[in-house]
């Protein structure tokens, strides 16, 4: 792991003090000063803060070399909440996290109108009983829209400002694997030394990326298109305006479409697409090999997301990593070691979301609790 350069204390020093928590579960704050590169005094002056905060305790003690017993910290859990909601097509995905990235609440209703966004916002809070000052904001995720299609994901956007004054709360939006990476960054204690990128499996394909602690998001807030990553010159012609695009062939939409099978008419994508990776799990054959296809078509994709950015450790989430991650998941790993550039430095690790289907939502509400606790993350900071 690299040793970064000694940074002196500014505004980004609390946000790294956090981040180094966070990863570590429980440290001490000698190791705290050799892993941040930061003084004593500034430690001591930063963890004090972050203790009457309450963002932060002293949990116990380790054994030190030197005879003296040093004092552990680690992030207070039950002490603040970020709550996150996913919009998709028909639901509404509500989820509250604590300081950990933890769920503590999780409701599923169907998708109201912008309107009624405060109103379950209120419903979903007083359920759950969190006191009001703890909670520290809203984040709303929903699927990036085509370029120039007519979508009402924009919609929150709009109604954004209105949203934050209603309830009284900060109220931030983001797209649902941008969101997705930072859960899954937060919550599995990812180093903010390590490269680190997820890939979302929904309707489309989506990836986040996770550097030096903060969600990267581009020029426009659209960085992560992985979706459209072109993998065949003369390939399927997508909707975006390339060729060849990813998501025509791995995508839930691209497998139910491959499959040849008709569905009834009430069949969803979503549950055309489990029905496939339901059968795939339970041994049927035809099932298997039209999922693994759909697996390695991603899998050149990722070896390309990879080697641009060199990252070390890609989580896979989504509604369509539920059933089939393992697929999806072996595909990936075969061809990383047999094609990653880095591959001979260090292994990229792919592992898969624990909660694949909430995982847009969970990170919304982690997206609050790190813009609460940590503020101040920029690439490199
Ligand atoms: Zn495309």
């Amino acid at each position: 792991m690299a040793r970064r350069e000694a940074p002196a204390a500014g505004p980004g020093s609390r946000a790294l003090v956090v981040d180094v928590i966070r990863s570590a579960a429980a440290i001490s704050r000698v190791e705290l000063a050799d892993l941040t590169g930061l003084t004593q005094p500034s430690i001591s002056n930063i963890v004090r803060e972050l203790i009457t905060d309450g963002i932060i305790h002293e949990i116990g003690s380790a054994d030190s070399v030197r005879g003296k017993p040093r004092k552990l910290i680690a992030i207070k859990p039950a002490n603040r909440f970020g709550i996150g909601f996913h919009l998709g097509p028909d639901t509404l995905t509500c989820v509250a996290v604590d300081l950990t990235g933890g769920v503590v609440g999780r409701e599923v209703v169907p998708r109201p109108s912008a309107s009624r966004l405060a109103g379950q916002f209120e419903d979903f809070t007083a359920g759950l009983d969190l006191p009001r000052g703890r909670i520290e904001g809203l984040a709303i995720v929903t699927p990036t829209p085509y370029p120039g299609s007519s979508s009402t994901t924009h919609e929150p956007a709009a109604t954004r400002a209105d949203l934050a004054d209603r309830i009284g709360l900060p109220v931030m939006v983001e797209n649902d694997a941008a969101a997705a990476a930072l859960g899954e960054f937060w919550s599995r204690r990812v180093s903010r030394e390590q490269a680190f990128g997820c890939i979302y499996l929904g309707t489309g394909i989506g990836a986040g990326f996770v550097f030096g602690g903060a969600l990267f998001r581009g020029a426009s807030f659209d960085a992560g298109e992985l979706g459209h990553m072109s993998i065949d010159y003369d390939g399927r012609p997508c909707p975006c305006g390339n060729r060849g695009c990813v998501e025509r062939y791995a995508s839930m939409a691209a497998v139910v479409a491959d499959s040849g099978l008709s569905f009834d008419g009430a069949a969803t994508v979503s549950s055309a697409y489990d029905a496939i990776a339901r059968a795939a799990v339970n041994g049927d054959a035809d099932a298997f090999a039209l999922l693994d296809r759909a697996a390695g078509h991603l899998a050149v994709a990722a070896t390309s997301m990879v080697n641009l950015l060199d990252l070390g450790r890609v989580v896979l989430t989504g509604p369509g990593a539920a059933l089939a991650g393992s697929i999806y998941a072996r595909r990936l790993r075969t061809h990383l070691e047999r094609t990653a550039h880095s591959r001979q430095r260090h292994p990229v690790l792919v592992e898969l979301s624990a909660q694949p289907r909430d995982a847009a939502s969970i990170g919304a509400a982690a997206l609050v609790v790190q813009a609460a606790v940590a503020p101040g993350h920029t690439p490199g900071a």
